[in-house]
């Protein structure tokens, strides 16, 4: 998918996938842990666009990282929550 010009979203940052060499939007925060690192209440969050969600997330499952995978939208209203 191209959008014709996303530099209202771009000048604010918006937040781009995590993936290696991927600039696509991120649609999906994936949260996750390793115990070995961080304390179990720590969450580290990757981002992930549509193509990429799965592949992340298998990454990080295979590891026994993965802990949530929630719609971007999703994550920041409940981050601005408090
Ligand atoms: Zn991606």
């Amino acid at each position: 998918m191209n959008f014709p010009d996303t530099s209202a979203e771009s000048a604010t940052g918006a937040p781009v996938c995590s993936a290696k060499g991927c600039r696509a939007d991120a649609l999906w925060v994936l949260a996750w842990n390793n115990p070995k690192l961080h304390t179990p209440e720590r969450r580290k969050t990757w981002l992930a666009c549509g193509e990429h969600r799965e592949h992340l997330a298998a990454f990080l499952g295979v590891r026994g990282f993965l802990k949530d995978v929630v719609p971007l939208a999703e994550w920041e209203s409940s981050a601005s929550g408090g």
